[in-house]
């Protein structure tokens, strides 16, 4: 077994603390990854704090993982020694079911296998995420990192980075599409440079003025702090597609009624509370409310390398693992500019 120091939540709500486990020896198909960074993702801390229920406890959050590749099973030639990878929110899935089939693994049909949080296909052993200093994962649920992007930049696009990528591009951001994103902390910051490279003209709605500078040097156009009414009303009509990335409770009624006929809004943000939707803002003009959940390996390999291309990193502050829970606390409160991300060496 892989000896490996991680930081866990031994239960929910409490702060998370040194945490030592093993993981599986690396079989033929398998990959042994040196973790370098982790992004903090505000699913860990829903997570973490069961926010959504069904967790699991003792729990190593981290699913936005880069690192080096360590060593390889026999019959794995598409990685080497030394190469820079990534993980992203799930390490497996059952291959055989129409989603899977169609690369879509995310909606596999029988459950996905979660980085974290979730157990692995025996269904008896616990999986256990990227705040750590080592994983083992099958090379076909493993990602190539471009250079051109610093790997501790590059570890958000696991999550956040494919999150905002799939639904631009299934909804069809691009030239001449006016698109929303609400919401600007690690996933709607990188919404805002995904889509901007896409061609769109970006607009983020958020709940104060502060982060107005940084969006417009993301490359988002207009910028609109805690939406009333009048704004709401002068905006009508207007958009091509709003992604809304809000972790927390808030009114979806004004934003569906700035969407264009037949526009969608899509929810990526999972607040712990349903939302409220009246039903006139959809009716009207015939409207769509959607979702989208991360995105499979083959697009999530095409979204770094579309960032790879464009030169599009996370912005990150880096943390070390025993600021984790500060690191939680600044998440919660919106003060985060815009990623976490843990520097796994001083564990090792
Ligand atoms: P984050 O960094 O905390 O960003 C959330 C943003 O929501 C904040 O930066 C803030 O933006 C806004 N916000 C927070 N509290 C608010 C409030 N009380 N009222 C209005 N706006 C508020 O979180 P994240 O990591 O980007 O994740 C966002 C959400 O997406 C989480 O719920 C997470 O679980 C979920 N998620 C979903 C998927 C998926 O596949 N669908 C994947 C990853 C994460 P402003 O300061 O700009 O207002
Ligand atoms: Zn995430
Ligand atoms: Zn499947």
């Amino acid at each position: 077994m892989i000896e490996t120091k991680g930081y866990a939540a031994l239960a929910a709500k409490k702060p998370l603390e040194p945490f030592t486990f093993s993981r599986r020896e690396p079989g033929d198909e398998d990959v042994l990854i040196d973790i370098r960074y982790c992004g903090i993702c505000h699913s860990d801390i829903h997570q973490a704090r069961d926010e959504w229920g069904g967790s699991a406890f003792p729990m190593v959050p981290g699913h936005e993982i880069l690192g080096t590749v360590l060593k390889v099973g026999a019959n794995v030639s598409r990685f080497k020694e030394g190469d820079t990878v990534g993980v992203g929110c799930f390490v497996d899935s059952c291959r055989s079911c129409a989603a899977c089939a169609e690369g879509l693994e995310q909606y596999c049909e029988n459950g996905m296998v979660l980085t974290y949080n979730g157990l692995e296909k025996d269904q008896e052993t616990a999986t256990q995420g990227g705040y750590s200093t080592r994983i083992v994962v099958d090379h076909n649920f493993l990602l190539r990192v471009p250079d051109s992007i610093k790997p501790e930049e590059a570890a958000p696009l696991m999550c956040a980075g494919i999150t905002l990528y799939s639904p631009l591009k299934h909804w069809g951001a691009g030239p001449g599409k006016k698109v929303g994103i609400v919401g600007m902390g690690g996933l709607g910051h990188m919404g805002v440079k995904i889509a901007a490279a896409m061609g769109a003209e970006v607009t983020v709605f958020s709940h104060s003025e502060k982060k107005k500078d940084d969006a417009l040097a993301f490359g988002a156009r207009a910028f609109v702090a805690g939406m009333d009414e009048a704004t709401a009303a002068s905006l009508a009509g207007s958009f091509d597609l709003i992604v809304d990335t809000v972790s927390a409770e808030h009114d979806m009624n004004l934003l569906l009624s700035l969407l264009k006929r037949e526009a969608s809004l899509v929810l990526v943000g999972v607040p712990e509370q349903p939302h409220k939707i009246a039903p006139f803002p959809l009716i009207g003009g015939r409207r769509n409310l959607s979702g989208s959940l991360i995105g499979g390996i083959a697009e999530t390999q095409e979204m770094l390398d579309f960032c790879g291309k464009h030169s599009l990193g996370s912005q990150v502050e880096i943390v070390s693992p025993e600021r984790i829970n500060e690191a939680y606390e600044r998440v919660v409160r919106s003060d985060v500019r815009y990623r976490f991300v843990v520097d796994l060496a001083p564990l090792k």
